[in-house]
């Protein structure tokens, strides 16, 4: 998988473009600098580093204000100074990112390590959870809960905690009855003492002022009073979450090798792959084989227009909601508005400013990856749905190579309609939400997860792995076996799982029988259930 650059790579990407600027101080260097420090916004933000997200996102504003034309630069002397200044305190708040950054990095692969992991216990070094203002029976509840995910809360009232050496983790701003001058102090003053912190308000009252207020004093996310402690705590999980993103894929269609070469500049520069495409007769193979998620479209080509190629595009349903972007130096409103009509999505005058078509880029192709993840992943558990999974365990059993194997597990919770009963069917939704996250934690990347149906989760885990499919899921069935849930009443339950596994053969010949796979995991299933449950059962072939 290509990723983009990583922060640091970034880092200095920025530090660079500044030094060019400083030395020669044109306006293609300011461009060039402008780009870099949007680049780190978009990464922190990706990662939900709001704190950081702040200070660059101030930087990237200033330099926006000044990006002017080839007259304007260089900026005055005291303007020079005050981006020197804020690129200084930036670079060493994103060092003490880095620093921390690594560590988490590190710990997460020692988890994902199956001969680590611990049986008893569910590890989990997170990032730390910070507990600050109402104090009462909600918040102590809300730190049980995340302590069964091995998540340790600090539970400190009204008293700020201490920053924690790295500057990071994530801190639960109950603002409870207190008056707004109260706990926006609060939160005024946690995000000047600990700017790298990931602030989420919660119990806010449900209105437009307080969640601006709160937002503008440097919350990153409101949480309103009626939000369930499922909920927050979903919060705080997919906060752990973040994970390296692919690279943004982009089409250009233009007949000019000038302004392709241009545009192309701009979107590699903050790491996009791009392809150029000079013949639009060519567009419908080149979308097949590059799969862009973007097509940026000259207007005027010689052999057709780009509203013609976008129609044809828009004839295939695979390529229906691949957005397009026309770039043109066309100002006719009512052109516009008939290119809008017939199948593009936005345009961009030329001579475009690079900064806002990566900002265009971005979130396009951000709602067009969010839309696809709606297809392909179940809603409860952000896991892949019973096709998505079937199609990415197919495609892993295709790309087995001689003498590699592959495992295939079914896992269902036992006696999970007793659960809904007793408890009610949201206690029994987080146990299946739990289960889906600790499978997430604890399984490799590159390893398929899917939620098969209600209460059945299908795995899928490629070459060496599947030699100790067994053990590796024996471990999860122990400590899933150990999480503590609470019904609605308050009572402690705690619930299990079966599992089938079943190893496709060695060789060639495994390939193309996902089918009989999965007969036999969920025969190995049923054997598991009729054994007494919580155990699993290996299939004989
Ligand atoms: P066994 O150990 O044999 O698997 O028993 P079981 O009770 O788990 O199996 P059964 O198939 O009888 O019941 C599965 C239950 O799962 C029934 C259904 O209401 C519940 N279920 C399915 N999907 C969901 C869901 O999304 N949320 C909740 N809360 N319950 C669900
Ligand atoms: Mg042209
Ligand atoms: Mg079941
Ligand atoms: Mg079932």
């Amino acid at each position: 998988m290509l990723t983009t650059p990583s922060l640091p790579q970034k880092e200095r990407a920025l530090q660079l473009a500044w030094a060019r600027y400083l030395a020669y101080p044109n306006f293609e260097h300011f461009v060039e600098f402008s780009l870099a420090v949007n680049n780190c916004t978009d990464a922190l933000t990706q990662q939900s580093q709001t704190g950081l997200h702040h200070v660059c996102r101030q930087l990237e504003q200033q330099a926006l204000t000044l990006f002017g034309d080839e007259s304007s630069h260089p900026v005055a002397k005291d303007i020079m100074c005050s981006l020197g200044e804020q690129i200084a305190r930036l670079c060493e708040l994103l060092r003490r990112y880095h620093d921390n950054e690594g560590e988490i990095t590190e710990e997460r692969r020692a988890r994902q390590r199956p001969d680590d992991a611990p049986t008893a216990l569910i590890t989990h070094n997170a990032q730390q959870v910070f507990l600050v203002g109402e104090h009462g029976a909600r918040q102590h509840e809300l730190a049980t809960q995340l302590g069964y995910f091995g998540i340790s809360v600090y539970e400190g009232g009204w008293e700020l905690p201490a920053p924690n050496p790295s500057g990071l983790g994530v801190y639960l701003l109950d603002v409870g009855e207190q008056p707004a001058t109260r706990w926006l102090s609060t939160l005024q003053q946690l995000r000047e003492r600990i700017p790298l912190a990931h602030i989420v308000c919660l119990g806010m009252p449900n209105e437009f002022v307080a969640m601006n207020q709160a937002l503008q004093a440097g919350a990153d996310h409101c949480m309103a009073q009626s939000a369930s402690l499922q909920q927050i705590l979903s919060q705080v999980l997919a906060h752990e979450e973040t994970e390296e993103q692919e690279s943004y894929r982009v089409l250009i269609i233009e007949d000019s090798r000038t302004a392709a070469h241009v545009i192309n500049r701009a979107l590699e520069e903050r790491g996009t792959l791009t392809q150029v495409l000079y013949d639009p007769l060519q567009t419908l193979s080149v979308i097949r084989q590059f799969q862009p998620e973007l097509i940026l479209m000259d207007m005027y080509m010689p052999s057709c227009t780009g509203v013609e190629v976008a129609r044809v595009i828009r004839q295939h349903d695979e390529f229906l909601s691949i957005p397009i972007v026309y770039l043109s130096a066309e100002t006719h409103v009512g052109l516009q508005v008939e290119a809008l009509r017939l199948g593009g999505d936005q345009f961009l005058t030329k001579p475009f400013n690079p900064v806002l078509v990566n900002a265009v880029v971005k979130s396009k192709i951000d709602r067009y990856r969010a839309l696809r993840h709606s297809m392909q992943n179940d809603s409860l558990t952000g896991l892949l749905n019973h096709i998505s999974s079937q199609q990415a365990l197919a495609a892993a059993l295709e790309r087995l190579r001689d003498g590699e194997s592959m495992a295939v597990a079914m896992l269902d919770i036992d006696h999970f309609k007793q659960v809904n009963d007793t408890h009610g069917h949201p206690v029994g939704d987080q146990v299946i939400r739990s289960l889906a996250w600790l499978l997430k934690q604890r399984l490799r990347r590159s390893d398929i997860i899917g939620r098969y149906g209600g209460e059945e989760f299908v795995v899928g885990l490629a070459r060496a792995r599947a030699n100790n499919a067994e053990e590796i899921l024996d471990r999860i069935r122990g400590d899933f076996s150990r999480i503590v849930f609470y019904g609605a009443d308050g009572h402690p339950f705690r619930t299990s799982f079966s599992v089938g596994v079943a190893v496709c053969a060695e060789g060639a010949s495994a390939k193309k029988e996902l089918k009989g796979l999965l007969e036999a995991a969920d025969g190995a299933l049923y054997k598991a259930k009729r054994q007494g449950r919580n155990r699993v059962a290996l299939a004989r072939r």
